[in-house]
């Protein structure tokens, strides 16, 4: 896990962590098209009843949702975390306690909203929970504009992936979100999601009622 750590890290040096490789620097400060360097935001973490029932089950989601994003979709129903800026910074060290916290509270999962453009600080915050006790599965629940070798590298930290794939049509995927490969690369990215995980399966006794 260490080493895969020290690997994402070294990618933000010439940010190509998503497809848009933007090639700046955030280990210097330096900002690409997701606003992002290395210090981070989150906006909120609470328990969500409302997402699929399988991932909310009874006692909710352990959610947090990250400020930024790497897409810029004119439709997005979070906007003014995604692309106003609004969360507080936070420390691998406090988001790992938050973790342990919503553990607490009897939290399903750890619901890593838009979590792309800040996987080497996740995965650093993963390893100080687990270290901490943090048992309950980690479910990556992200645009699908993703890396397959990024996606390699977090592959010992997610249990859960939950995709978008917003289109079929590189016309469409630029004019409501502003990029100019989202096909291919989603594509490629949801079928390593399926090599490292395969099929959602459930339990016998699972009840989501
Ligand atoms: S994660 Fe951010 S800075 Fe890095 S390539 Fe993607 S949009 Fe650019």
């Amino acid at each position: 896990m260490y080493e895969n750590i020290k690997k994402l890290y070294q990618l933000m040096q010439k940010c190509n962590l998503c497809p848009k490789k933007c090639g700046v620097n955030r280990l210097k400060g330096e900002i690409g098209a997701c606003k992002t360097a290395k210090e981070f935001k989150v906006a909120s973490i609470n328990l969500h009843y409302g997402e699929e029932p399988p991932i909310s089950g009874k006692s909710g989601s352990g959610t947090i949702f990250f400020t930024n994003c790497n897409l810029s979709c004119v439709f997005c129903q979070n906007y003014p975390i995604s692309q106003l800026g609004n969360g507080n910074f936070i420390t691998t060290e406090e988001l790992a306690n938050k973790m342990i916290a919503l553990q607490n509270k009897g939290a399903n999962n750890i619901n890593l909203v838009t979590p792309t453009h800040v996987y080497p600080m996740i995965a650093e915050t993963l390893f100080i929970a687990k270290q901490k006790g943090l048992k309950i599965p980690i479910l990556s629940n992200c645009g699908g504009y993703e890396q397959k070798e990024v996606l390699e590298l977090m592959e010992p930290f997610i249990d859960i992936y939950m995709p978008d794939m917003k289109y079929s049509s590189d016309e469409m995927a630029k004019k409501y979100s502003k990029i100019d490969n989202y096909v291919a690369n989603n594509r490629i990215a949801i079928k390593e999601m399926y090599r490292q995980k395969g099929t959602l399966k459930f339990n016998d006794n699972d009840s989501f009622a």
